[in-house]
Order: C-alpha cells, then sequence, then structure tokens
C-alpha cells in the first residue's frame, strides 16, 4: 500500500530511465532527499532530483543519459563524485553513496563509498533520509532507517546521528535546521537545539555566502520571526547580525522607557511578508530600525529619542551588507533608500500637504509603493484604536499621492529647464549659478509655487536669473 502512494511520487518519466539504466548495471539507486521529504509534504512538484546509487554516480548519470530520448550532455563534478542532466523540466543529480569523516576546520568531509546506510547515516535530518528504491524489483519502496516519516507527522526537525557532532561536522547544518524549521513550521528538536547553541562558535568556518543563501531562504518564508527568534535563541543572531541584537532590550530612565526595538522589528518583517514577496523589501524591514542602537539618547525634556537614525541606519546597510558578502548593487541601494525614507510618510501622515506629498514622491520615485508598504507594516501598535487610527491616515497619505501624482507627475521628474538651457540663455560657461539655478526650479515646482510645466519654468528662471544679477540673451 506504502509502495503504491510512493509509486506515485515517481511517475514523472525520466524515473523509467534511471531505473532502466540502475538494472542494466546491476546498481542498487534510490531517489533520495528533498524530493522525498516534498512529496510526502505535499509541497508541489519538485524540480530538483537526487539519485543516489550502490556504486558510481557518473557512470549511471552516463547510462542514463544515453538512454534518455533527448541524448542530455551529462556535466561532471569530479572532485565531489557527482554529475548532473536535465531531462524536460527536471534537473537530476546522480551520486555514489558514501561514509564521510570531517576535521576539525573544514565542513568539506573526506569521503569513500560506503552503502545506502551510510550515506542516509551522513545527511543532515531525519526528514531528508527518506529514501525510496528505483530498482524495478522494489520500486517505490521507502527505506526511512530513522523515523523520518514519524518526524514529518510530528513536524520535528532531528538530526540522524548524535547532533553534537552533526552540526560540528559540518556547521552550516545549524542555519539549516534552522531555516527547515522556519519554511515548513517545525520544531527543532530540544537534543538539536541545545547542540546548536552549544556550537554556535562553529558558524565562523562556513562562508558568508552560504550563511546568507539560509538568511535568503529564511527571509522568504511566510513567517520570517520564527527562524530570527532561533537565531537569537541560539547565539548565531549575535555572530551573524549583531545590529539586530543591539536593538534588544528596553531601557527605562526616570520612570520612561522605550520600546524593544529587536521585537517590533521581527514583527514588522512578519507584517510586510504578507504584503509582500520582495525579499529585499523584506530586509528593508528587517533593517529598518538597525540605526536606533547607535542614536539612541536620553534627555530630561525629550525623553528617549533616536536623532536621525534612518540615515545612521541606512550608512550601516552598506556595512552589513559588505560584511557578508551580499550584492552591493541596486538592490543594495534600494535597501539603503528604504531604511533612510522609513519615517517620512510617518511624518506626513500627520499633516498631509501638497507639497510635502510631492517631495516624498520626488524622493522615492518608483519605490513610492514599497515605502508604504513598509510603513504600514511597521504599525504595530496593540492599541486597537490607534492601529486602526494609524491606517486611515496611510490611506489617506495614500490617496493623496494618487492625487498629487495624477496632477503633478513628479515622479522621477527632471525640471523641464535644462542646465545646457540655462547655460545657452544668459550666455554662460559652466558655473556655480546654474547649479542654484536648476535646485530653484526643482524647489519652485515641488513646493507648488508654480506648476510642473516648461513655460512656467522658463518664466522662473528669467526672474530667478534678474535675482542674481544675470541677463538673458534671448527672450521667448
Ligand atoms: P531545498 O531544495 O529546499 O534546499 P533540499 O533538502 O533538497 O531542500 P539540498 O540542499 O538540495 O536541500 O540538499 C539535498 C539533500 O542533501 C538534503 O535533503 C539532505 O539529505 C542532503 N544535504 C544537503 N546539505 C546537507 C548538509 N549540509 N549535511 C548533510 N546533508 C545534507
Amino acid at each position: 500500500m506504502q509502495d503504491q502512494i510512493f509509486k506515485e511520487a515517481l511517475k514523472h518519466k525520466v524515473f523509467e530511465y534511471i531505473t532502466k539504466a540502475t538494472d542494466e548495471l546491476g546498481l542498487d539507486s534510490y531517489v533520495i532527499g528533498g524530493f522525498v521529504r516534498d512529496f510526502i509534504l505535499k509541497r508541489g512538484n519538485a524540480k530538483d532530483i537526487d539519485v543516489v546509487t550502490v556504486g558510481s554516480g557518473i557512470d549511471l548519470a552516463k547510462k542514463v543519459a544515453s538512454l534518455l530520448p533527448n541524448k542530455p550532455k551529462v556535466q561532471i563534478f569530479k572532485t565531489y563524485g557527482t554529475a548532473m542532466l536535465r531531462f524536460n523540466d527536471i534537473e537530476v543529480e546522480f551520486v555514489g553513496a558514501r561514509k564521510e569523516s570531517y576535521k576539525e576546520d573544514s565542513r568539506n568531509p573526506e569521503v569513500s563509498a560506503g552503502t545506502l546506510q551510510d550515506d542516509q547515516d551522513r545527511r543532515d535530518f531525519t526528514i531528508n533520509a527518506l529514501a525510496l528504491s528505483l530498482n524495478a524489483g522494489s520500486f517505490g519502496k521507502l527505506l526511512d532507517p530513522f523515523d523520518g516519516i514519524g518526524d514529518l507527522e510530528r513536524k520535528i526537525i532531528k538530526t540522524p546521528l548524535d547532533p553534537d557532532i552533526t552540526y560540528s561536522d559540518d556547521p552550516l547544518r545549524m542555519m539549516r535546521a534552522i531555516r527547515f524549521a522556519t519554511q515548513l513550521n517545525f520544531t527543532i528538536e530540544k537534543n538539536s537545539l541545545d547542540a546548536i547553541t552549544k556550537n554556535a562558535e562553529r558558524i565562523k568556518i562556513i562562508t558568508r555566502e552560504r550563511i546568507v543563501d539560509e538568511l535568503n531562504k529564511i527571509m522568504a518564508s511566510p513567517v520570517p520571526s520564527i527562524g530570527f527568534l532561533l537565531l537569537e535563541k541560539t547565539g548565531l543572531l549575535n555572530k551573524i547580525l549583531p545590529e539586530l541584537i543591539a536593538l534588544k532590550g528596553v531601557e527605562e530612565v526616570e520612570g520612561q522607557t522605550h520600546k524593544d526595538n529587536f521585537y517590533h522589528t521581527l514583527e514588522v518583517v512578519d507584517n510586510i511578508s504578507k504584503h509582500t514577496e520582495d525579499v529585499w523589501l523584506r530586509w528593508a524591514a528587517l533593517l529598518h530600525d538597525i540605526g536606533k542602537a547607535p542614536t539612541k539618547k536620553f534627555d530630561k525634556r525629550n525623553g528617549w529619542t533616536f536623532h536621525s537614525h534612518e540615515f545612521v541606519g541606512s550608512k550601516m546597510v552598506y556595512k552589513l551588507f559588505k560584511r557578508l558578502k551580499m550584492p552591493l548593487n541596486n538592490k543594495m541601494k534600494f535597501v539603503q533608500k528604504m531604511v533612510l525614507l522609513s519615517s517620512r510618510p510617518i511624518v506626513l501622515a500627520s499633516e498631509v500637504t501638497d507639497s510635502a506629498v510631492r517631495r516624498l514622491i520626488f524622493d522615492a520615485g518608483d519605490d513610492i509603493d514599497s515605502l508604504m508598504t513598509l510603513c504600514e507594516a511597521d504599525i504595530t501598535t496593540k492599541n486597537p484604536k490607534k492601529f486602526r487610527r494609524y491606517h486611515k491616515n496611510f490611506e489617506i497619505v495614500r490617496q493623496k499621492i494618487k492625487e498629487v501624482e495624477e496632477r503633478d507627475r513628479v515622479r522621477n521628474f527632471q525640471p523641464p529647464i535644462t542646465g545646457e538651457e540655462i547655460m545657452k540663455t544668459f550666455n554662460l560657461k559652466p558655473c556655480r549659478e546654474i547649479g542654484q539655478i536648476k535646485e530653484a526650479i526643482k524647489e519652485a515646482i515641488l513646493e507648488g509655487e508654480i506648476p510642473n510645466e516648461y513655460e512656467a519654468s522658463y518664466n522662473f528662471m528669467l526672474q530667478k536669473a534678474k535675482d542674481i544679477g544675470l541677463t538673458a540673451q534671448t527672450e521667448i
């Protein structure tokens, strides 16, 4: 009965060919890991298949390729003893079953040929060690030595062998455990959690790129705070993103407190994740308050303040991205911009003037919607009256943005008069006055003194130039 269910998992045409190749070569082969796990969890059709064979993975891959109708190219990774091929929409990776032994300073083990059991022993979690036979005689038979099926039902992340050794051998597994717990909404078994806490220090042997890969998967999950709370609890967050740990805690001076910005931040990330799949906007939510730790001050008159935390925070974004070897490209610039502008719509919400809205649209450009989404997610008050009021205010701001946009077209706008035209009109060589006039035209448009139109700008330019003692050579 169970075999029947798993045959369903193996109905893709590619398995027929793998079975044929396996039997022709006289091997034992299995599909293993994420493919089996995700089939049981009904997580949609996997596009990546991992096949392990007791023998040479490369030979098996070549054989399969020779049988497949499209005769795909086999990509061989000699150092890892693996091979990969594509068939239609599917990518299949072949590896020979192996045993592993680790050294203190590296997560890359020495490997030697082994049995299926050896191979299952080296897997990170019981739920990732499930294997289905691909041999004709036992097609679809489940091999589950660690009750991975039970752990899938109980929603538990657990290592097949001693967790202390498993995490110490390859500390990336600590990030993977937390990532799977977040993606699947599973619990990490207590011994595992203790072992992660004990081995947190060993994260230092993992490359930053691998860490960020896992962070991004946590970030892309439905409720990212699950992962960040686990990272914090195990001591990993302090090693990866100390800027967030610095936001933790509530201080009290003369009876005045401020909110715990760490837990607030996580709430903002969860909130925004209900409204956007964009991981960069989610990163912006995670980092929007990081400037609050270094700018925090208390004085008797104003209580707790975080002056220019947005500016300081946006500078910190660059350092953080650089340290973690994240891309220093337009994605980073987007995150910086969101952090820098993160308080602007809130200020607006109390007094929505046309000119302030125009300035916001001008500064945010095409990211105005993302910025509004961030600010709405930033509302974490537990007071339902305030909650409704703040959202209502943002609705008004959004409405106003729409009206001003339609009327004034200031998004990404370039002042209608160019520097070149100013030079020509007043017969000038490049000089400071050109910039002054240009800036004055932009300001006048944003302030609503003149409309965003050529003629009005031209007349304004003539007036402005007169004020600073320039005479036009030609007039319209
Ligand atoms: P996803 O595709 O969501 O990342 P996956 O489980 O398929 O999930 P892969 O990274 O493709 O993840 O790994 C495939 C399989 O290889 C895993 O299911 C697991 O059995 C094994 N594996 C991957 N990384 C490790 C590791 N660091 N330690 C031990 N086993 C691992």
